[in-house]
């Protein structure tokens, strides 16, 4: 093993002992499924039972460990764990390479390999059924509101941006089934107002405020379509459709639609394209 300097590190933070047991563990390959984040590492390591321990390492200027077995921290499986970690020959899962390399692949590709990984190790549909949007939705409120607040700062000034203000107050309290019907409802009710706000005579100072709140809107629709129908969806397209004809500023309405458009049948998109172009027809 390279490295002399740091496995001294080791044997200095774990002593003599612990870290020669620890060896003997290491170089008997009892140290598995290794994931590393940073310099935080976790790994299996097989003891004196069938059962492995979980064990938990951080490689910072200390050295520490900690270990389900009885002795709990310090252990020889964390010297173990330790010393798989700086040998070149023991695989691992690393993760910021793993995300750097998830980053890379698009929406279609990411839901593809979540199944395929699901398929594989069918206990982590469990991750997926756990799953709770609170948080993102929280995050995507959070923001709207922010950039009300900014909005205000930028000096604007409309008496609905008071309601809006409200209206997020009481989104954080939506749960359940109707909430996200309820927040769609809410982002196209600020679109509406932003666009009209623009209609009323756009102002450069209001530029960078109208943007960030859009932009918060579209994070909050993305985020919101989880529970709505089928119908509920051609209904929000129709309305965006609408809004977006107005959008002459492109404030973010057409990527609202395509947020939407992704969720919906294909076959169904192109008979509500065909009703919208030949409308006209109809009317005359
Ligand atoms: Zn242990």
């Amino acid at each position: 093993m390279k490295g002399g300097g740091r496995v001294d590190k080791i044997r200095k933070a774990f002593g003599e002992r612990t870290y020669e047991k620890g060896l003997g563990y290491f170089k008997e390959g009892r140290v598995g499924d290794m994931v590393v984040d940073g310099n935080k590492v976790t790994g299996k390591v097989i003891g004196s039972t069938d059962k492995p321990y979980n064990v938990m390492l951080t490689w910072g200027k200390k050295v520490s460990s900690t270990c389900s077995c009885p002795v709990g921290e310090m252990c020889k499986h964390g010297a173990a764990l330790a010393l798989a970690f700086l040998s070149n020959d023991i695989e691992r899962v690393d993760l910021e390479k793993m995300r750097r390399e998830i980053d890379r692949l698009d929406d279609k590709e990411a839901k593809g390999l979540l199944a395929e990984c699901m398929t594989k190790e069918p206990k982590l549909i469990r991750l997926l059924q756990a799953m709770d949007d609170g948080p993102r939705v929280e995050r995507a409120l959070s923001r709207l509101d922010r950039s009300f607040t900014n909005a205000r700062c930028f000096g604007l000034v409309v008496s609905s941006y008071d309601e809006v203000d409200l209206a997020v107050k009481d989104a954080r309290r939506w749960k359940g089934k109707g909430a996200d019907k309820d927040r769609v409802e809410l982002v196209l009710k600020i679109s509406e107002e932003l666009l009209d706000h623009i209609d009323d005579g756009w102002d450069e100072y209001d530029d960078e405020g109208i943007y960030e709140a859009a932009h918060s809107c579209t994070a909050l629709l993305r985020d919101s379509l989880k529970t709505i129908t089928e119908d509920d969806l051609l209904r929000l397209l129709e309305r965006l459709i609408d809004l977006n004809e107005k959008d002459e500023y492109d404030i973010g309405t057409a990527e609202m639609l395509d947020i939407v458009a992704a969720r919906i049948d294909p076959e169904v998109m192109m008979s509500v394209l065909d009703r919208f172009g030949s409308e006209p027809n109809l009317d005359s």
